[in-house]
């Protein structure tokens, strides 16, 4: 008898370097040029259109033979210059976290273990259980509340609202279906996109989803709410979700969370608030009493990545009642049963709160991030921007060129470029251009929206790096590119 021998001539390759000294300086080298970029970032241009070598650089072939460590480390060398810009302290588009430092060094580390978050019992899981235990803290939830980690508010939204769901269906839904059942929600008109998307994805129809008219200061308005339920209620539909927002999208606006809270529980409705930046506003002892309704919450969905710069992606859900929330998702087949002792211990697995089997090692920079600055100066940072927005509002004012378009709630101010002779379209033309302009010429990065047919230049500030001058800085480019454009929108 001869043994049997492996098929392969190629038997001992693997897709490790074969040369450990050359890889070490080849990681060493995107340290570097991390570094540098990072300790640069106040400087130059907010953004850089993707040049035509960039965009050739990603249009080869699928490469049959790599190319290689070095040319690999060339390309992301490369791209390192076109990000969005939100590392700038002049970004203010939409809203988007700044990032710190510390999270390379965690992604590093991240990389280093390569985890799988789905189970098991391994150093990462405490890592998230810990971060688990600070968000319960953070936001004043019960200790039996249960969480996860997520990408984002949109997936954080639609777990928290497939838990309300089920459980307004005693959880039949999971296996039978809606059966007919008519379930709808309420919200204002101001809420994100991602809301409505969750219906649309959880089988209730995005028409299910109720938008209650805004006062004038764009927050919900709580009697309409009472309106619509009831008038559902005589229609024979069922209403089973309210959703508060804590800092909506277009102006920032918070929604009186406490009255809400009180009129869920009068119709025994959950109550999902989507704080994705806002929530953090507790960290802002100026704004914290007008967010005292969310910790009444059933679920709250909010972003790690937006104002405590985690870098992308990290979201969370916060749900009060684990059992609901484990009986939503729970489902473990044969192959992932649990077990006292060994590497398939460590239950309940974050498998059974959420949609996905394997996750990556996402808290290990939120803890990395908390761990490292304190939530004492990270606060300290979502109070400064709260600072800096009603300044820009003060500013806008006082210019007789500029115009204020919505009270500033917490860190965004909304406003435009006002000129004699401007009609109301042109006007809105005119400022759509502004904020072209000023991405273009990478002066600053704004974003617009529209408020009651008006365009305003939106300001979002959600960035530690930011500082009073690159708002004064701002409202001066606003104002000369918009006082030489208005001769062309007249
Ligand atoms: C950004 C945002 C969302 C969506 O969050 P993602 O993390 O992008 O999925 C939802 N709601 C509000 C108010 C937001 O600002």
């Amino acid at each position: 008898m001869t043994s049997p021998v492996p098929p392969h001539s190629e038997q001992h390759e693997t897709l490790d370097p074969t040369d450990w000294v050359a890889f070490r300086a080849r990681a060493h080298a995107m340290v570097d040029a991390a570094i540098d970029k990072m300790a640069s970032t106040t400087e130059g241009r907010v953004w850089h259109e993707p040049p035509a070598s960039l965009k050739a650089a990603f249009t080869e072939p699928l490469p049959m033979r790599g190319q290689g460590g070095d040319a690999t480390l060339a390309k992301l060398t490369g791209l390192l210059p076109y990000g969005v810009g939100n590392t700038h302290p002049r970004f203010f588009g939409w809203v988007h976290g700044s990032g710190t430092p510390g999270n390379l060094i965690a992604d590093i580390a991240a990389a280093a273990i390569n985890a799988n978050l789905g189970g098991r019992d391994h150093g990462a899981m405490y890592v998230e259980k810990q971060v688990n235990a600070w968000c319960r803290q953070i936001f004043e939830f019960p200790e039996t509340a249960s969480g996860l980690v997520v990408s984002g508010t949109s997936i954080a939204t639609i777990i928290a609202l497939k838990t309300a769901r089920d459980q307004a269906l005693d959880f039949k839904s999971r296996t039978a279906g809606l059966g007919g059942e008519k379930l709808v929600g309420y919200t204002s008109t101001q809420t994100h996109s991602c809301v409505a998307r969750a219906f649309d994805i959880l089988g209730l129809g995005a028409d299910a989803l109720r938008k209650v008219p805004v006062n004038d200061a764009f927050e919900l308005d709580t009697a309409a709410l009472r309106a619509a339920i009831s008038a559902d209620k005589a229609a024979g539909l069922t209403p089973f979700v309210i959703v508060g927002t804590a800092g909506a999208v277009n102006v920032g606006a918070i929604d009186d969370l406490e009255t809400i809270a009180d009129i869920a529980a009068e119709n025994q409705l959950w109550f999902h608030v989507d704080g994705a930046f806002g929530a953090l506003g507790v960290l802002n002892p100026a704004i914290k009493p007008r967010l005292s309704g969310m910790k009444r919450a059933d679920s709250l969905a909010f972003d790690f990545h937006k104002w405590l710069h985690v870098n992308y992606d990290a979201g969370f859900v916060l749900i009060r009642s684990e059992v609901a929330h484990r009986k939503a998702f729970s489902e473990r087949p044969d192959y992932l049963k649990g077990a006292e002792r060994g590497l398939a211990a460590g239950n309940p697995w974050p498998v059974e709160y959420g949609p996905e089997l394997s996750r990556g090692f996402r808290s290990l920079k939120i803890w990395t991030q908390l761990n490292e600055h304190g939530l004492d100066k990270l606060g300290a940072m979502v109070t400064r921007n709260c600072e800096q927005a009603a300044y820009l509002a003060a500013k806008v004012s006082a210019a007789p060129e500029t115009e204020l378009l919505a009270p500033v709630a917490m860190n965004i101010c909304c406003f435009r470029f006002v000129a004699a002779g401007c009609e109301p379209t042109q006007l809105n033309a005119l400022n759509d251009e502004i904020v072209v302009q000023l991405q273009l010429r990478g002066i600053a990065a704004p974003s617009t929206t529209l408020l009651k047919g008006q365009t305003a230049i939106r300001v979002n500030i959600t960035n530690h790096r930011t500082q009073f001058s690159d708002l004064d800085l701002l409202l001066a480019a606003v104002i000369e590119i918009g006082t030489s454009l208005a001769p062309q929108f007249t």
